[in-house]
């Protein structure tokens, strides 16, 4: 069967960002093919994990995908201080004579966006509102990459490895179901070690915030990576929690116009014409300047420039993506450059060290913690949203009161449209379907090592 084939059969999507479907991103011819290794969200752990112990794997199956996009250039770009993984990486890419190289990075945020790996890689810029693709590459993240590597073997997307840090008994990875709630996923590193504590879902910078009395219902998906637990007043929540009418209020009454947010903005310093503090000087002035509110359409909500380089503590991440909102809700979307981008020659200066950031975010004290694992967890219920993807959500395959296996299709979209393939991640019953299956078994919550 074909690898696209297997690739859509199996459900696989960009298991870190917002999943777009891997059948669909692969089904291009380029130049070159991009393994994003760099993980460079704060306390992150499982892509090392990964590169470490299934180097072999991994590199047969980029050669798979590279002979699919019919690419010159594999490179699996990864951090230069990741050393055992480089070292168990090029043993593999000796022992198979395989076309891969391995392009290191500087210790920096965000090394692993998408278009920043793709410039540090090519030297080439992306175009505003554009995608690799258009500069001759495709990336897949190293999730993914394992993802496409069970669909070559017939097995679908049903367990995801992750990441749990900050306030555990023990920082680890697990391996666990989709759809398994986050809670299980806390007591599976030990339980939380503070009374009242908050979720990261994803990294410090990008990802998302959940509170104490949610952790029972929220679960895993396919975009789901790692998982952060702090302080319910941790200064990372604060920030997060604050509500927009707040943040424009401030940046209308705060903001000096130093610039620094676009000084340190990796898109500008790639050369989009992307201009955080403009932003904010025409909300706080109300110019209601359409063509400088709509740069925020080719804002990648990195963060830089709200964790890191704001003096004022103002949020022009958050802005931005309350003004993307908008825009999407109007139908107004960003037109793609014509021109090409230009990167400026400071860029190489103002790339952001992943320790000062540390700092910054007030997480030094989990940075230096063991991280062990993985631990493989098992559970007696899953709930499996219907959408875990770009496009439109899975139709049910299934009706409550079915038994189904652990891999059997319960959602499925057809080929070539939008969406992605859902599959049961334990054996048992379905009692409940709604914009998700809810799939029960007789058996026990267990962790097994
Ligand atoms: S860094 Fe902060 S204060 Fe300076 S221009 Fe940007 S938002 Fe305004
Ligand atoms: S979040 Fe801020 S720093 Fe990051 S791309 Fe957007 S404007 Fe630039």
């Amino acid at each position: 069967m074909e690898l696209i084939q297997k690739i859509f059969d199996a459900g696989v999507v960009g298991a870190g960002g917002a999943g777009f479907p891997t059948h669909l991103k692969l089904n291009c011819k380029v130049e070159y093919f991009i393994i994003n290794g760099a993980e460079c969200e704060p306390l992150l752990e499982t892509d090392k994990y990964l590169m470490r112990t299934k180097s072999f794997e991994m590199i047969k199956a980029i050669e798979e995908v590279g002979k699919q996009v019919e690419a010159d250039k594999l490179v699996l770009g990864l951090k230069r201080k990741y050393t055992k993984e480089i070292a168990q990486l090029q043993s593999a890419i000796k022992a198979l004579n395989s076309k891969v190289t391995l392009f290191l990075l500087d210790n920096f945020y965000p090394a692993g966006d998408e278009q920043i790996l793709v410039y540090e890689i090519t030297e080439r810029s992306i175009p505003e509102g554009g995608i690799p693709l258009d500069v001759g590459a495709v990336v897949s993240n190293i999730a993914t990459l394992v993802n496409i590597l069970d669909a070559m073997a017939g097995k679908p997307v049903i367990e995801k490895y992750l990441t749990v840090a900050g306030e555990v008994k023990q920082p680890c990875i697990l391996k666990v179901p989709i759809g398994i709630s986050i809670g299980q996923c806390i007591e599976a590193a030990g339980g939380s070690t503070v009374q009242d504590f908050s979720v990261i879902i994803g990294g410090p910078m990008m990802g998302s915030i959940i509170h104490q009395n949610q952790i029972k219902d929220e679960v895993v998906t396919k975009t789901v990576g790692a998982l952060i637990i702090v302080p319910e007043d941790h200064y990372i929540v604060e920030r997060k929690e604050t509500p927009i009418h707040y943040i424009i209020h401030r940046a209308k009454t705060c903001c000096i116009q130093c610039s620094m947010c676009t000084d340190l903005c990796p898109r500008n310093l790639i050369g989009h014409k992307l201009r955080p503090h403009r932003i904010m000087r025409s909300i706080g002035v109300a110019e209601n300047n359409e063509e400088i509110l709509k740069e925020a359409l080719i804002c990648c909500e990195c963060g830089v420039c709200e964790l890191y380089a704001c003096p004022m503590g103002l949020s022009p991440k958050t802005i931005n993506g309350y003004l993307k909102k908008q825009f999407r809700e109007k139908g107004i979307r960003y037109q793609k450059g014509q021109e090409k981008p230009t990167a400026q020659q400071i860029r190489a200066y103002r790339k952001i060290p992943v320790n000062r950031l540390i700092s910054r975010l007030n997480l030094t004290q989990y940075k230096d913690c063991i991280v062990e694992g993985p631990f493989a967890v098992k559970t007696f219920k899953v709930n499996i949203p219907l959408s875990q993807h770009i496009g439109k959500p899975a139709s049910p395959k299934v009706k409550v009161g079915d038994r189904v296996y652990k891999g059997q299709l319960v959602g499925e979209v057809p080929m070539g449209d939008l969406g992605a393939n859902v599959h049961a991640s334990i054996d048992g019953r379905v009692c409940a379907i709604s914009d998700s299956i809810v799939i029960q078994s007789d058996e026990n919550n267990e962790v097994i090592s």
